[in-house]
């Protein structure tokens, strides 16, 4: 008997050995998929869900976010980079506690869980509370810290984004949910913290996130700096011999390219917010050219506004086409690749989710595509790419367990949410 059974499900499996099942079933027994199949199982579902034809795909991963920012969405648009972030963003932040950054995280994730996304790499602050939410609500994910040490005086251990992992590696946490560690980026600390950090993430064998060359200043001043570029003076320094998440990558050069491949270095293309802070087009057909790991993220919802990653599956590949000039380059399928089987790789989940495979763990989503502005459906891997958008997501599921169905959140309270964000939070970081 499987505790769900879906019946009359179009499959988006991204197993490339099979993509697309028409027609057919999928069983989900405690967190795994038991069954995936054209014909029917001989077993019953405790719970059976007529799809009607929906699509049902890998949920999607978004490999890098700042979760928490929600509650920053629209106040300081059309900014530069600079002005947006020491003038607007910096300001603001600093008066948040972790009470506001608890509400802005949860109802990012609702908003993320709505869109079908199903994990995340979520670099914010007061994560030593935020993972414990997370752990509750049920997405799956990865949280960090990131340090910022430009005080002559930095002291590594009391820095909060240590001992804010240090404390959550203390936690007894489900599985799905790991504390990682983050070098905000080259620019904002020195070889020094490097060099303990990476000795840290070896010692507590965690993985790595960071900001990688995201404007062309973060590029070429480091080269002033160092000599060097942000890849090669922190591979230098051994960053990259721990598993590493590597934000943005806009300004990577083909040999840093090949240092990211060398250390399965994932490259997280951010095109919304890229664009929006005018950073420039991350070159994903390149990077995978050189074979790096080319993974999907919003960014912050500061500079993006959205938490949609349907939106950044679609620019992907209308982007990656224009900057080599050839629509054939960079298909539908390259594009959802990002969002689901890279962004697993990105976890060191390759092979555990990402796809619908039997054995696999069940982080599933389904889209509506009987809507009027979905049909027809010709290929279901073009819908999903060019057509459908998070609003059509109807049910998000992460290990075997359904989190939003509907708009219904099975595990937030989101009347609540809603109304300490009023009550509590705004007025907290914009009065
Ligand atoms: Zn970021």
């Amino acid at each position: 008997m499987f505790d769900i059974l879906f019946k009359n499900a179009c499959i988006v499996t991204m197993n490339d050995s099979e993509p697309v099942i028409e027609s057919g079933y999928l069983g989900v027994t405690g967190k795994k998929i038991s069954y995936i199949g054209k014909a029917a199982p001989n077993d019953k579902g405790k719970r059976e869900i007529d799809c009607k034809g929906n699509i049902l795909m890998p949920g999607l991963i978004n490999a890098h976010t700042h979760t928490a920012m929600t509650l920053l969405r629209g106040v300081a648009d059309d900014y530069t980079l600079n002005e947006w972030l020491f003038n607007h963003i910096f300001p603001i932040e600093a008066k948040l506690d972790s009470r506001a950054t608890a509400i802005g995280f949860t109802l990012g994730v609702a908003e993320m869980l709505s869109y079908g996304v199903t994990s995340i790499n979520d670099m914010y602050f007061f994560q030593n509370d935020i993972i414990r939410i997370a752990a509750d609500i049920g997405i799956r994910g990865y949280f960090s810290n990131g340090i910022v040490a430009l005080s002559p005086d930095y002291d590594f251990y009391k820095d909060r984004s240590i001992r804010e992992t240090l404390e959550m590696l203390e936690y007894d946490l489900p599985d799905r949910v790991k504390p990682q560690l983050s070098i905000h980026s080259e620019r904002t600390s020195e070889p020094y913290v490097w060099d303990m950090a990476v000795e840290f993430a070896q010692k507590h064998n965690i993985t790595m996130h960071i900001h990688l060359s995201e404007t062309l200043s973060d590029h070429t001043e480091c080269i002033k700096k160092h000599g060097k570029t942000p890849a090669e003076v922190l591979s230098e320094h051994g960053v990259f011999s721990v598993p590493t998440v590597a934000a943005h990558c806009v300004h990577v050069s083909e040999s840093d390219m090949d240092i990211m491949a060398k250390y399965n270095v994932t490259a997280v293309h951010n095109p919304v917010s890229n664009l929006k802070l005018a950073s420039g087009i991350a070159d994903v057909v390149a990077m995978q050219r050189h074979g790096v790991n080319v993974a999907l993220g919003t960014d912050g919802v500061c500079s993006n506004n959205s938490h949609d990653l349907f939106e950044e599956i679609k620019l992907s590949a209308l982007l990656a086409k224009n900057k080599h000039s050839d629509p054939s380059l960079f298909t539908a399928y390259d594009a959802l690749k990002l969002a689901t089987v890279n962004g697993a790789k990105s976890q060191g989940n390759y092979g555990v989710t990402g796809q619908l495979i039997e054995g696999y763990e069940a982080d599933i989503i389904m889209l509506d595509t009987q809507k009027v502005q979905n049909q027809p459906v010709h290929n279901p891997i073009s819908s999903l790419v060019y057509t459908v958008t998070g609003k059509d997501c109807v049910l998000t599921m992460v290990q075997g367990k359904i989190l939003y169905e509907n708009g219904e959140f099975m595990t937030i309270d989101i009347e609540k949410a809603l109304r300490e964000m009023k009550e509590y939070a705004l007025p907290l970081i914009m009065g």
